[in-house]
């Protein structure tokens, strides 16, 4: 009897009793918040017991608050299997070697509806079934380093990350791909960069804003567009390959010090700041935008500098931010700040005295520029001079996140400041650049003649 209302709890079965639904059912909703229609979806265990879970037509899972609930009409009953058929992974002699780690997020995750639970699909014979393209290209070993979210990647797991690499590139692998979720993909790409060098095979980030379960997901072609890379490219460097133009035209593949999150659904979100991308890759063919990168070469070994100072934080300015800010950092042990500045690097006059505070105690404090495209140019005004006589380092164009990533690897490995100093502007893998292109930054606005003009002729 239970079952018809799988893992839902006392006070959900009961409204479900109330009004004759049952899990699978097709519902319409009125909520104080309005109507909602959707299907019902099981429940985990482990869920909490104040939401009645439906699949709405666009896909999403949405919580409905029991408590908002005013009724509820059965429209139908459509029950979902959802099942990936295991296939053994075929060998080829003659394809590459091609490693998967996988760390969680969406791309690793399909809704399991006999729980409800979103689970990883991870295994090789789970991969082929669900996307068989993979055996065309490369024969694939994965390695379920982590089942988390990306917002709970941090350094703990960029050094378990960087060690997997490694190993796997001892072991003779022609090519790494990490499975990961995008939120915080960026900050992994950047890690990686810094505390994996002299990499001799690309090294592949990829991710999908869709589950699996939706029938827009980026998850397959984003993975078949990773493999790809990481088999067949040149690239050997930490890579974020993802989800091209808005349809599925191409992959791009972003250095994994440009790199950024910038849409919190399209699936078309990484863009490359500062630069243009490293490449596309589409149907089996790579096509290099840049010519400047490290090439895939049999005679580099590989080293790995896994460190990471903990007590680093990034501190994005507002206007009226209080210097108290800064003091508490300090009081609380922290060595290192990277600040996002507003323009070229600036903050407002009552904080400098906490920053100077916090520089007399042997604090790094670099500035960046909340701009994110851009360098911070702090000799243009007479307050970007007062910060630098108080000790604050401009960070040329690394973004933000870059910044703060390698300010924590670089005080994991020392101290001394004026040592952090020349690890923080030597360029390790384009984080800095001499200049940016001309037709790096390109940001759209719809509306504006040309733009529309463009669309007319593009999409149409
Ligand atoms: N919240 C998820 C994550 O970053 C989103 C995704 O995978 O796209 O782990």
């Amino acid at each position: 009897m239970r079952d018809i209302y799988k893992g839902y709890r006392q006070e959900a079965i009961s409204l479900m009793k109330k009004f004759q639904i049952r899990v699978w059912s097709e519902i319409l909703i009125t909520t104080v918040r309005g109507e909602f229609s959707g299907i019902v979806l099981p429940r985990s265990e482990k869920d909490d017991e104040r939401h009645l879970v439906i699949k709405i037509a666009s896909g999403y899972n949405v919580g409905i608050a029991l408590d908002s609930i005013v009724t509820i009409k059965e429209l139908g009953y459509r029950e979902a299997h959802y099942h990936i058929p295991e296939k053994e992974f075929p060998f080829s002699k003659g394809k590459k070697r091609i490693k998967l780690l996988g760390t969680g997020g969406t791309i690793a995750s399909r809704l399991d509806y006999r729980t409800g639970a979103v689970i990883p699909a991870f295994s090789p014979g789970e991969l082929y079934g669900a996307v068989p393209e993979l055996a065309d290209i490369c024969n694939l070993s994965t390695e379920k380093l982590f089942a988390v979210f990306s917002e709970n990647m941090g350094p703990a797991q960029y050094k378990v990350l960087a060690k997997a690499i490694e190993e796997a590139v001892v072991e003779g692998y022609e090519g790494i791909v990490i499975g990961h979720g995008t939120d915080t993909m960026h900050h992994t790409a950047a890690a990686l960069a810094f505390m994996v060098q002299q990499s001799p095979v690309p090294i592949v980030i990829v991710g999908s804003q869709r589950s699996s379960d939706r029938p827009s997901s980026d998850a397959a072609l984003n993975l078949i567009h990773a493999v790809y890379t990481a088999a067949e490219s040149d690239i050997a460097e930490v890579s974020v390959c993802m989800f091209g133009p808005t349809s599925d035209e191409y992959g791009l593949i972003h250095r994994g010090t440009r790199v950024r999150k910038m849409h919190s659904s399209y699936r078309s979100t990484f863009r490359t700041i500062g630069d243009i991308p490293l490449a596309m890759v589409h149907a089996g063919k790579i096509k290099y935008l840049q010519k400047g990168y490290n090439k895939r070469r049999s005679d580099r070994t590989i080293s790995i500098m896994p460190t990471f100072e903990e007590k680093v934080a990034m501190v994005y300015y507002y206007p009226n931010m209080q210097a108290d800010i800064i003091d508490s950092l300090v009081a609380n042990g922290y060595k290192g700040i990277v600040i996002a500045g507003t323009g070229l690097g600036h903050v407002n006059k009552p904080v400098y005295p906490s920053i100077e505070r916090a520089i007399k105690k042997g604090v790094a404090v670099y500035m960046t520029v909340q701009t994110l495209w851009g360098f911070t140019h702090m000799f243009v005004y007479d307050t970007g001079r007062d910060l630098m006589s108080l000790g604050v380092i401009p960070a040329e164009n690394m973004l933000p996140e870059v910044a703060y990533v390698k300010l924590g690897w670089a005080l994991g490995q020392t101290y001394d400041l004026v040592k952090v100093k020349k690890l923080m502007l030597t360029p390790v893998c384009g984080e800095i650049t001499d200049r940016e292109p001309y037709n790096g930054y390109l940001v759209f606005q719809g509306g504006v003649p040309e733009v529309e003009e463009f669309i007319r002729k593009h999409h149409k």
